[in-house]
């Protein structure tokens, strides 16, 4: 085995897929898109993905979706970022579905699937407060019926994403506007649209608390089906396992060492002036790992008694005075991983993803 490793369990993935689908079924919505992104779109965690039940496959990225139609994944795929001028080709040659909100940008698009003979079917994003990507709500009309005019696109939708810019969290409240500016759009064009695409992990607190109002039709669920975690308050969803994905590395050096740097202090290796606390002499250990791989701010070590106490690019900084197991050279250390590791280390060419 080439240490560091992404331990990528797709049974627990399969489980958590399942949950989340049937967790959406008891609130009434009646679709899942699982989101791959976390995993660069990952062939086996979306098989996995898959296997639990959820309808389509989103991602964010063009070349993600690519990697799963080459690995013969045929299920319906939803590009969750709209596709800049450079993209429409391959976004209309790959998704089946493309989030947006400029109508310059879905003129491209729906030029581009009128000359390959097809129909795009597209989501117009709303803002609801985020200040991500969306149309402002009074907008929102005035660009549909945009979108409708333009020839080789279908306005299958619109939706939201909330809780990734602002923060803002998505309520009850927030629904019930977008579910308003639905009825504002049908006005406008004066036919039903089908889909209204609530959120994302972030709602996952009003899928449990059964408080969704009716006329959401799908959420796009990435970090909850892969982690386990809502995400607003990352609290841990109930049925799901926490741990589908694992993180190992290679101890290189274990040694006594004062836990308070020794000499003048200026800014480490990422430009910050770090402060530290003097414990007195501490049992240090360095993995093989660093900030290219993971961050440090989202890894939890398997073993409760130790500490990560820094990083830089390549190496992983622990206190291991108070591990349950004694800590030595050449052994292998296990983490959880939250959103920002798993990304990291999804990306990092310099991390082997093993499947279990
Ligand atoms: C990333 C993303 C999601 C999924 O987010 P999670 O918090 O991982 O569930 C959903 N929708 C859009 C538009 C996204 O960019």
């Amino acid at each position: 085995m080439r240490y560091p490793v992404l331990e990528i369990n797709v049974g627990k993935i399969r489980d958590n897929a399942a949950r989340i689908k049937e967790l959406l079924r008891q609130a009434g919505i009646p679709r899942l898109v699982g989101v791959a992104k976390g995993t660069c779109g990952h062939p086996a965690v979306v098989r996995a993905m898959l296997d639990g039940g959820v309808d389509a496959i989103g991602d964010s990225r063009v070349q993600n979706l690519e990697r799963l139609r080459q690995a013969g994944i045929s299920c319906e795929m939803v590009l969750l970022r709209a596709p800049g001028p450079s993209q429409v080709a391959r976004a209309v040659e790959v998704a089946d579905v493309s989030l947006g909100s400029d109508p310059g940008l879905f003129a491209l698009l729906g030029k581009e699937a009128e000359r390959r003979g097809k129909l795009h079917r597209v989501i117009l994003m709303v803002d609801m407060g985020d200040l991500r990507e969306g149309v402002w709500p009074d907008e929102a009309p005035e660009v549909a019926r945009k979108i409708r005019n333009i020839p080789g696109l279908v306005l299958w939708g619109i939706g939201t994403n909330m809780a990734c810019y602002g923060g803002v969290i998505p309520t009850r409240e927030k629904m019930q506007a977008l579910l308003e500016v639905k009825e504002e759009i049908e006005d406008a064009i004066g036919s039903p649209i089908e889909v209204v695409s609530g959120g994302n992990s972030a709602n996952m607190g009003m899928v449990l608390a059964r408080d969704v109002p009716e006329g959401i039709t799908e959420l796009r669920v990435g970090e909850s089906i892969l982690l386990g975690t809502e995400a607003v308050r990352r609290d841990r969803i109930p049925g799901c396992h926490r741990d589908a994905f694992k993180l190992k590395a290679e101890v290189i050096e274990v040694l006594s060492k004062p836990s308070k740097p020794v000499g003048e202090i200026g800014q480490d290796a990422f430009g910050r002036i770090p402060v530290y606390e003097d414990l007195g002499i501490r049992r240090r250990a360095i993995a093989a790992t660093g900030r290219q791989d993971v961050d440090p701010e989202s890894l939890y070590p398997v073993d409760p008694g130790i500490r990560i106490v820094g990083a830089s690019s390549d190496h992983l900084i622990l206190d291991v005075t108070e591990a349950e197991n004694p800590v030595h050279p050449g052994d292998v250390l296990e983490f959880l991983v939250q959103y920002g590791t798993l990304l990291r280390a999804s990306t990092s060419a310099y991390v082997e993803k093993v499947v279990v």
